[in-house]
């Protein structure tokens, strides 16, 4: 069933927003089970819904991108996009990956593994990254804090191991319990062993009896290119660690990119504000801008007015997982003088009056205050 969302809208990998809707509308005219009388109709329209939903979050994208078809749709499965992160902007942010909290988990107390072999939690922090880092795409390293299986008792918690009384070694108890579905017999970790099976005579003095102890960790982060404020990055077996030997949880680094002196993001356009003097504006000139790759040499044709904007293709910021890059908007200021010397005065003057301007001039605050003396 699963196939690949973009083929799924028959669009392109570089797809733009506009395309993917139109791409929608057009296999829900054809699908939609209301008007359709294709066998698989309903099938196909809830997997072009599905494919748009992704396909038109940026995050999400991003991710499905980043993981391919097969691990997404896995990683979704897990509940992994909801991850208890929505409220750290993470993939959740967007409104969630329905399903993820509700039905999902009462399926999982049910019938998921019970017997104590758990995945341990998804880890959050948070990376601060310059837009040069961005522009080249470097591997960072960053130092955490997190949970890992205390080396002293290899996670066990404790010592000289004893059957637990409570659930006779089994790390599970059963209850039944009434529920929207119905009587339903309820398989929980046992809570007086957590799961284990076992107590501990003697509690480990490292972790006191938890198996997990906080340890500084230095990990090394790879910045893809084009990556943008606030987008998660998923390091998948780098959380916390499970439970009886389960597998450990995902670590999900928001990144934060610190803004530039020089050049504002917009999406994957940047924009540099460039100040030129009054004569430059009037006869043009060649300037030398900046960008992220190095000047380039810009011309202002003659009579460019403040507030013009020019756009120098391909010269912003890469785009996250595809080819290309932004492009680069300068705008022009143009500055006025504030002070003049004599014959910038009468320069000034003369032009003015060439042009059959009058112009009131104003006393200078100085004087003002002197003749009020
Ligand atoms: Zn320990
Ligand atoms: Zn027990």
């Amino acid at each position: 069933m699963s196939e690949d969302f973009y083929d799924v809208l028959g669009v392109s990998q570089d797809a733009g927003e506009d395309e993917i809707n139109k791409a929608f509308r057009k296999k829900a005219a054809k699908y939609h089970p209301d008007v359709s009388d294709e066998p698989d109709a309903e099938e196909r329209f809830k997997e072009a819904k599905k494919a748009k939903e992704v396909l038109s979050d940026e995050q999400k994208r991003a991710a499905y991108d980043r993981m391919g078809h097969d691990r997404f749709e896995q990683a979704e499965k897990r509940g992994g996009f909801d991850g208890g992160g929505a409220g750290a902007g993470g993939f959740g942010g967007a409104g969630g990956f329905g399903g993820g909290g509700g039905l999902g988990d009462i399926f999982e107390q049910f019938f998921g593994g019970g017997g104590g072999r758990r995945q341990g939690a998804d880890l959050q922090t948070r990376l601060s990254v310059t837009l040069e880092e961005v522009y080249e795409g470097v591997e960072k390293q960053m130092t955490i804090n997190r949970p890992e299986e205390c080396p002293t008792c290899d996670g066990a918690g404790g010592t000289n191991p004893q059957t637990c009384p409570e659930c006779n070694g089994q790390g599970q108890v059963t209850q039944v319990q009434q529920t929207p579905f119905g009587r339903m017999q309820q398989t929980q970790a046992c809570p007086n062993c957590r799961g284990d099976g076992q107590i501990y005579e003697e509690t480990c003095g490292e972790c006191r009896g938890d198996g997990q102890v906080t340890r500084e960790t230095t990990l090394s982060v790879e910045i893809p290119r084009g990556i943008r404020d606030g987008q998660t990055l998923r390091m998948e077996r780098e959380g916390a660690p499970g439970e009886q030997g389960g597998p450990k949880g995902d670590l999900l680094i928001e990144i934060s990119v610190a803004s530039h002196p020089d050049f504002e993001r917009e999406g994957d356009d940047l924009k540099y504000r460039v100040p030129i003097s009054f004569p430059q504006a009037v006869f043009g000139d060649s300037l030398e801008i900046p960008t992220m790759d190095g000047t380039v040499e810009m011309d202002v044709p003659a009579g460019t007015q403040s507030g013009e904007r020019f756009r120098l293709g391909g010269k912003g910021m890469p785009r996250l997982r595809r080819r290309g890059q932004g492009d680069l908007y300068v705008s022009i200021q143009i500055v006025t003088p504030e002070e003049l010397n004599t014959e910038q005065r009468e320069a000034l003057e003369a032009f003015a009056e060439a042009g059959g301007e009058e112009i009131e001039v104003e006393q200078g605050f100085f004087e003002k205050i002197k003749s009020s003396l």
